[in-house]
């Protein structure tokens, strides 16, 4: 491990505040160290308080908040000395313990600081940095643990035996602390390492100094690798068996609560996988409570072959998914002391030998620290068992970190789920006019969104305006050209691969030529036939692959065009393929209405604004057609309608969201005119 610590970078930072800040970024910035929202860092400061008096101030982490992006105003500064009052209490219920945190802030509007605060406050000593490294663990989680900290620690550490987080734990680490004055740290078995000095960089440089150490402990000692893959032929990926199990796998792990899955096949969890001891020790549980959070304590583990018929994959599937969320209920039942409801019974990690492993979250986002963490969870795995034999917390402990209320009261600070939240949507003809504003609204809703085109900058913009205002991962960018059957089937690929499934299909790509019937060329006429017609059907098809085995229903909205209905003329060739593309929309309603599949078609009509289709010929053309001066024709579009409207491209996305959502759940095979009205 390296240590980031450039001295010339904190040269001009005078603050200690600002200096922590730096160093908890370089904590947060090394996944060995802790993931996502792990791990905690303070200081012990004098400030002065609202009464203009000198206080000693400890400022620690705020729940909730990532070491990695962590900012000044994530550290609640709380007064020191009413903190360090109740080391001599013996005993400290949860809920006495948060209102004295609250009670103790200096700013009347921080958030709440760290679960482990009284940790940071009992020691004594100005830095303090709490990390979950993975070496650190792999010593830890561990039946050689005592003999090995010794012989890797020396008397530089002081040991702490398992116990939740909370204020006995931190009573334990502040009397190591006072006890010894030369340790320059503690482990805490099963939980991770504890450093402090007398300033941010001396805290920093001991944790990675110890973390390395620990690291090359492991390196000289390994006695064996446990990655002996049984089947080497197995490290070759089937490409479309992932593409047959995951919406199988989403729609059984999403009967309670959609999930977002994210995979992954890496070379290192393919040995996991694929390795004569895997399935024995991915079921030893997790090696941190702050892991397990994430990941549950085991993964689901499912044992399928290539060979196996869609039936048959989908029975083990089943049978994988209903087993766990037994175990997990009756385990739950058994120990839930704290009389809390129970949470979503569905694993978080699955691992396929053959295959690799899919984790799963509200958002995709969650879904990838999930990942993060089970890599982690493998090699801590791995290291523990090439130097003994790895061990767990037990499933009461397990229990206790999983409801412990503290980290209930955490997900309440996660935002509310939005109309779309958990869906997932792709977007055809999306770079630009109706499908780019089909793609922002869907996305303002909540979908994770794939914008796609044939235009794949174009698309990569709209994917990126969603992910800088939704959120990392929340949207992304796929050429397709909608008339090429290839294309469309890697498309679809590219989505299971990046979200697992699909809810929403928005089929909106299309193409404008004109000319009348005796005119038009044979070209003109098969491009608006294969983009009009086929395309619409292409890609429909493909989302029904991943619609219906998925099992959770989903909505397919076709923009077809009011010329549907009432066609123009010299604009035959669109007229009539786009119509083609009515029909087809209600013959796919008829066939699917037994999948819960909703099939409905949006006509909009005169959508000018950023319309790729409406270019500078067709405002002539149809001009033409209607006998009226090119700069008059938007106004003539308006004229013609009932309500004397324009049309936007922002209306008929408000009409696909509804058709998109639950609120139109009882609507099927229909067509909602977005046109101002037309006689
Ligand atoms: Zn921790």
């Amino acid at each position: 491990m390296i240590n980031k610590w450039i001295q010339q970078d904190v040269i001009a930072i005078d603050d200690p505040v600002d200096l922590l800040v730096y160093q908890t970024r370089l904590v947060g910035s090394d996944d060995s160290l802790v993931i996502g929202g792990g791990g905690n860092t303070s200081l012990k400061t004098k400030e002065i308080d609202w009464r203009g008096d000198e206080i000693e101030v400890l400022r620690v982490k705020g729940t909730g908040a990532n070491l990695i992006n962590i900012t000044r105003n994530q550290f609640p500064g709380l007064r020191l000395q009413d903190l360090k009052n109740l080391f001599d209490k013996s005993i400290m219920t949860d809920e006495e313990m948060v209102e004295y945190l609250d009670r103790s802030l200096i700013e009347l509007d921080s958030g709440r600081p760290s679960i482990e605060t009284l940790l940071h406050a009992f020691v004594p000593r100005i830095s303090i940095l709490h990390s979950h490294a993975d070496a650190i663990l792999s010593l830890t989680n561990n039946n050689q643990s005592r003999v090995n900290l010794k012989k890797v620690f020396g008397n530089d550490l002081g040991v702490v035996a398992y116990k939740r987080p909370g204020f006995l734990l931190s009573k334990e680490v502040g009397k190591a602390a006072l006890k010894n004055d030369n340790l320059r740290g503690v482990v805490l078995i099963n939980h991770g390492l504890v450093t402090w000095g007398d300033t941010p960089k001396e805290s920093y440089d001991s944790h990675i100094e110890l973390v390395n150490r620990a690291e090359k402990f492991i390196e000289d000692n390994k006695s064996f690798s446990i990655t002996n893959p049984h089947n080497s032929k197995n490290n070759k990926l089937n490409r479309n068996f992932v593409k047959i199990i995951a919406p199988v796998l989403r729609g059984l792990v999403s009967r309670e609560e959609r999930f977002i899955l994210n995979f992954d096949n890496n070379d290192d969890i393919l040995k996991f996988v694929n390795g004569d001891k895997g399935k024995l020790l991915s079921r030893l549980g997790a090696a941190t409570p702050d892991h397990l959070l994430v990941t549950k304590r085991n993964p689901l583990w499912i044992d399928i072959l290539e060979k196996h018929s869609p039936r048959e994959i989908y029975n083990s599937i089943n049978t994988s998914i209903n087993a766990f969320t037994r175990n997990y209920s009756n385990w739950f039942h058994r120990y839930n002391h704290y009389n809390v409801s129970m949470k979503t019974k569905e694993p978080r990690v699955v691992l396929i030998p053959g295959v690799g492993m899919w984790t799963l979250g509200k958002d995709a986002i969650t879904a990838s620290t999930v990942n993060k963490i089970y890599n982690h969870t493998i090699s801590i795995i791995n290291n523990a068992e090439s130097i003994g034999s790895y061990k767990s917390l037990k499933p009461k402990d397990v229990y206790d970190a999983e409801y412990w209320p503290l980290e209930m009261y955490k997900l309440t600070l996660a935002p509310p789920e939005m109309e779309l939240s958990r869906r997932i949507a792709l977007v055809t003809g999306g770079a630009s006019g109706i499908g780019r504003a089909i793609a922002r609204r869907l996305a303002a809703a909540g979908a994770h969104v794939v914008v796609s085109d044939m235009d794949l900058s174009g698309a990569q913009l709209v994917a990126n305006e969603i992910v800088s205002k939704h959120g990392s991962m929340k949207a992304i960018a796929i050429e397709m050209d909608v008339s090429k059957p290839i294309q469309v089937e890697k498309a679809f690929e590219q989505l299971i691969y990046a979200y697992g499934g699909l809810d929403i299909l928005v089929s909106n790509a299309g193409i404008a030529r004109w000319g009348s019937m005796t005119d038009i060329t044979q070209q003109d006429w098969n491009d608006s036939i294969s983009i009009n017609t086929t395309g619409h059907w292409l890609v429909a098809k493909e989302a029904l692959k991943i619609m219906q085995p998925q099992g959770l229903g989903g909505s397919i909205v076709i923009i077809g065009t009011k010329n549907i209905t009432s066609p123009g003329k010299e604009f035959g060739a669109y007229s009539v393929s786009k119509a083609a593309a009515g029909q087809l929309a209600r013959v796919l309603a008829l066939e699917n209405g037994k999948y819960k599949i909703r099939v409905n078609t949006v006509n909009p009509d005169a959508v000018f604004k950023d319309s790729q289709l409406w270019s500078s010929e067709i405002r002539e053309q149809r001009a033409e057609a209607h006998g009226i001066p090119v700069d008059e024709i938007e106004e003539f579009y308006v004229q013609r309608n009932l309500l004397k409207v324009n049309v936007s491209a922002e209306d008929v996305a408000e009409t696909v969201l509804f058709l998109a959502s639950d609120r139109s759940s009882r609507t099927t095979g229909a067509v909602i005119p977005v046109d101002g009205g037309l006689q």
